[in-house]
């Protein structure tokens, strides 16, 4: 008989699994032997583990795993990994005596793991550094440290009005299909230009949606100090609630050597609506809105990880950037408004700015950043200070100008400001902004060059600026910005508009 038989390998199973009892017997590990009492949709009821703990990993019959969701009485609700239906009523179950762990450390920069550590992208194992539980507690009030340093996502309505800060967490939120994760990425990818390293989390995305992703960052950003966590939306429940949780743990490695993190988690709504059907699967009690088992404390301790640490703890943070999803920009649905109560400001994104090509389509009215000011560099915030207030001032204007003739010379002055706003803040992907240009920019808005300069000379101006900036004597950029360096930035800008104007002209 072949030795590969199922039953031969049960066997085997059973025979490795006693040894393993045997040992803990013996004080090497304190582990237990049980049994499935009844499985259904990948959650398994299990007995004569009294030993075990929350999140303890499980040893089902086939090498399947499994980990441990919540505890009563005689049994325990335990979630599948990976079920492929093998696991039956009455089969063995192994405590390991472990919680869930993930591997962790600089081993796996580049690579497409799922949430467990297991390689999706090709067949070498992942070298880890170390194993770190997937729930840890966030770091206390005293080990924590204001948040102080940006986060230059290349994003000029980011940078510039919304900047996010080493430590913040903002969220990114908006209806189907309006640029989040298009958003999220251009951030990841901008990071080439620093030193901080990303983790991008996918749960339950389409599976081409998330190549999508790892392909722009591939072609784009910097992969090499990228890892991508994958639990697709055909992946198990179980893997799939993991997900975020194991991609903090992933990057808190990083966080808590000294180093600068990035984590994205695309999308928590996703994330909730798992949590729900697993909760509801293992009865546990009702929550407010249909939601049982309390979701707003499992984002909350989630999110509480990101943070910006002392000097004393080295100094290291982690930036988070949950995306959420709404439904008809209902922002006061159950979900976004626990999300938005957690994190330190949201980016919201809006259909009919979409629609309207206002890419990215990010509502200036509704979005928010608490804590980053503090962190935009200084002379961004010298030349981004009025952006908001005028750019607010002018939708308002456009909407009550819009059935009028403008005969108010300052009113139409307003509104040429905004219109040259609004067309600098429309950024194609992929097309970042360094400083410099975000300053030359808004210097020169200032100083009214763009104002009345149609849209497409504005979009052009975006392409042609980075080289006309690194063209002849460079421009240095203190922590000031001197009249002179302003003068020099404003001045290629001008020339450039010139120039481009000309050309147009002469094609025209
Ligand atoms: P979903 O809800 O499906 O996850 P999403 O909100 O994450 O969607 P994206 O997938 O990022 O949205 O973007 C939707 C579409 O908009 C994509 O085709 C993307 O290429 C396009 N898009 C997003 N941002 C921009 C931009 N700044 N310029 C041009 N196109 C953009
Ligand atoms: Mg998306």
């Amino acid at each position: 008989m072949p030795t590969d038989t199922p039953d031969a390998t049960a066997g085997d199973w059973l025979r490795r699994s006693r040894d393993v009892v045997a040992r803990a017997r013996l004080g090497v590990r304190s582990v237990g032997l049980g049994h499935v009492v009844r499985i259904a949709d990948g959650i398994a009821i299990v007995s004569g583990l009294a030993q075990a703990r929350m999140h303890e990993l499980l040893r089902f019959q086939h090498d399947h795993m499994g980990f441990v969701l919540s505890l009563d009485e005689d049994t325990l609700a335990a979630v599948l990994l990976d079920d492929d239906g093998s696991v039956e009523a009455g089969s063995e179950v192994l405590g390991t005596g472990e919680v869930l762990r993930v591997p962790v450390g600089p081993g796996l920069l580049g690579r497409v793991l799922d949430p467990l550590g297991r390689p999706l992208d090709r067949d070498e194992p992942v070298a880890a550094a170390d194993h770190l539980p997937i729930e840890r507690p966030a770091p206390a009030i005293i080990e924590r440290d204001l948040v102080s340093e940006p986060v230059a996502t290349g994003v000029l309505v980011i940078d510039a009005m919304f900047p996010i800060g080493r430590g913040q967490r903002e969220l990114l939120i908006g209806d189907r299909a309006t640029g989040k994760t298009s958003l999220a990425v251009d951030a990841m990818i901008n990071q080439k230009h620093s030193d901080m390293v990303c983790v991008y989390v996918s749960v339950g995305q389409r599976a081409h949606a998330v190549q999508q992703v790892i392909e722009a960052v591939r072609a784009h950003g910097a992969p090499e100090r990228t890892i991508f966590v994958v639990a697709s939306a055909s992946a198990s429940a179980g893997l799939q609630w993991v997900a975020p949780f194991a991609g903090f743990s992933i990057a808190e490695y990083f966080r808590d050597r000294g180093q600068h993190a990035l984590i994205v988690i695309d999308d928590l709504t996703k994330h909730a609506a798992t949590h729900r059907e697993l909760a509801l699967l293992t009865h546990q009690p009702a929550g407010r809105e249909a939601y049982p088992g309390d979701v707003f404390y499992l984002h909350a301790r989630m999110l509480e990880r990101a943070a910006k640490l002392s000097s004393a703890r080295g100094g290291g943070s982690l930036t988070a950037l949950p995306i959420a999803q709404t439904e008809a920009g209902n922002l006061a649905a159950y979900i976004p408004t626990n999300l938005i109560s957690i994190t330190d400001g949201q980016i919201v994104f809006d259909t009919s700015l979409f629609a309207a090509d206002q890419r990215p389509a990010v509502d200036v009215g509704l979005s928010v950043s608490r804590v980053g000011g503090k962190a935009q560099p200084p002379v961004l915030r010298e030349v981004a200070g009025q952006l908001r207030l005028q750019y607010s001032q002018f939708l308002e204007l456009e909407l009550f100008t819009r059935f009028g003739n403008l005969s108010d010379t300052r009113v139409k002055a307003q509104i040429a400001r905004g219109r040259a706003i609004r067309a600098l803040l429309t950024q194609p992907r992929f097309a970042a902004q360094q400083l410099p240009e975000q300053l030359a920019q808004l210097a020169a808005l200032d100083d009214g060059v763009l104002d009345d300069q149609p849209a497409d000379l504005i979009a052009e101006l975006r392409r042609q600026l980075p080289a006309r900036l690194a063209e002849g004597q460079p421009i240095p950029i203190g922590d000031a910005l001197d009249p002179s360096t302003r003068n020099a930035l404003v001045k290629r800008v001008r020339e450039l508009v010139a120039g481009i104007a000309a050309a147009k002209g002469a094609q025209a």
